[in-house]
């Protein structure tokens, strides 16, 4: 059996849909213009892929002097032309890659590339102009000004059904918008990004946006709650965030499930532990309950490792409790390179000890193919559909920018155990 760091080899590159975020809590979804992440390691002035995965779990250094060059840094991750695919290097003269001055995302090597590329850039012009203030606000999550904070839901989870009744619970955002919206990090960061400070307006849609795919997260948990029929008001439950990794981790606090004792006001007990061979270390990484915490908050905890292995090593010697639920963000089924390697041990446990699970995906893409590995492993599909509380903010096919965004926990699929006819069979 692997290690409980399963060690990668030097020359991994990411594969074309799998995402990856940065210390700095900056996305991108990986890669298919040849020679982008090199691009990307000279400019963290890092030599190889481990050097990157060393410093986003602190064991190594990031080349930034401030944070004007952290966001140059990034902002140069972008620089190709997004009509032939272009990088600065391969032109005479690297500064004439210019960008679209609509969206300030999207770069072109020359007019003639800009003029090609319009008829299909213009359909995607006013969502990447969002992608690029929204990539910047996310910085403020890993600050702590953001996510705002929220009111206890005044009606049963049941009956709030989409984003407008979340948000028709909230009362007025503005005087909890209005601090971090003057406060000194936004500041810092328009002085030190890479384009000018938007329109107001503009900045407080991008805020909920980057807030959304926050909430989406212990939203999605709620949900996979609801699907299971668990009470949360009769007993403790404990959910497995399986294949939990730096989007969840990265500068995790314990408080970031809290949206969960809103949602269950008064509950008895919830327990988030978080289980992936690319669990960053933080506050989160401590061990798992034994016994109940306090009544009406959430505990979250974090495991480094494959899901098999913590089964193995820690809830089969009853050092944790045993699942009421296992929810997994993106898995990314379609991006492992062969299931065998690290999601279908965690699938077989899954089935064969019948937990109720929940995975979300990105897009209808990755919905399908989820499907169809979850098929072929006659898994009992229970219910599947576009998630009500879906991220609202776009993600850009960082090397395709061109291509309809993806959004964060868009889909869902419930599943449990083995097909009633593969049963019958056994
Ligand atoms: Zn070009
Ligand atoms: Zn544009």
């Amino acid at each position: 059996m692997a290690g409980p760091d399963p060690a990668l080899p030097d020359s991994f590159t990411p594969s074309s849909s799998s995402v990856y975020s940065d210390q700095f809590g900056f996305y991108s979804l990986d890669c298919n213009v040849p020679g982008l992440s090199k691009v990307i390691l000279d400019k963290l002035n890092m030599k190889d892929y481990k050097d990157y995965r060393a410093a986003l779990e602190g064991k190594g250094k990031v080349g930034f002097r401030s944070y004007k060059e952290m966001f140059q840094n990034l902002e140069d991750t972008y620089k190709f032309c997004a009509c032939c695919s272009k990088l600065p290097v391969s032109l005479p003269d690297p500064k004439a890659l210019k960008r679209c001055i609509k969206c300030l995302n999207v770069y072109y090597c020359s007019k003639d590339c800009q003029k090609k590329d319009w008829s299909l850039h213009k359909k995607f012009c006013k969502t990447l102009h969002a992608v690029s203030i929204d990539r910047l606000v996310e910085w403020l999550v890993h600050t702590g000004d953001l996510p705002f904070a929220t009111e206890v839901w005044s009606r049963p989870a049941k009956d709030v059904r989409c984003w407008d009744d979340w948000v028709s619970m909230q009362g007025d955002l503005t005087p909890r918008l209005e601090p971090i919206l003057s406060g000194k990090n936004m500041t810092d960061l328009w002085t030190n990004g890479c384009r000018p400070r938007p329109e107001e307006a503009e900045l407080r849609e991008s805020v909920w946006r980057v807030c959304s795919e926050f909430f989406s997260r212990p939203l999605a948990i709620g949900l996979g709650i609801q699907e299971t029929r668990l009470d949360p008001y009769s007993r403790p439950l404990t959910v497995h965030l399986v294949g939990a990794g730096h989007d969840e981790t990265l500068g995790a606090r314990v408080t970031d499930m809290d949206e969960l004792s809103r949602m269950f006001p008064g509950h008895q007990g919830l327990e988030v532990v978080m289980v992936g061979p690319e669990v960053v270390q933080g506050p989160i990484m401590r061990p798992p309950l034994r016994a109940f915490g306090p009544r009406g908050r959430v505990y979250i905890s974090a495991y480094k490792g494959l899901y098999h292995q913590f089964w193995e090593e820690v809830v089969e010697k009853g050092e944790a409790a045993k699942p009421d639920l296992v929810v997994g963000f993106h898995p990314g089924f379609h991006a492992s390179q062969g299931l065998g390697e690290g999601w279908l041990p965690t699938l077989l446990l899954l089935r064969d000890y019948s937990i109720p699970s929940m995975f979300t995906m990105y897009n209808d893409a990755e919905l399908t193919y989820s499907l169809q590995i979850l098929n072929e492993l006659e898994m009992d599909v229970k219910d599947t559909g576009p998630n009500p509380f879906s991220s609202q903010k776009p993600e850009q096919v960082q090397t395709s920018p061109n291509k309809p965004p993806s959004y964060c926990n868009a889909f869902y699929i419930y599943f449990q155990g083995l097909l009633e006819t593969q049963q019958e069979e056994e």
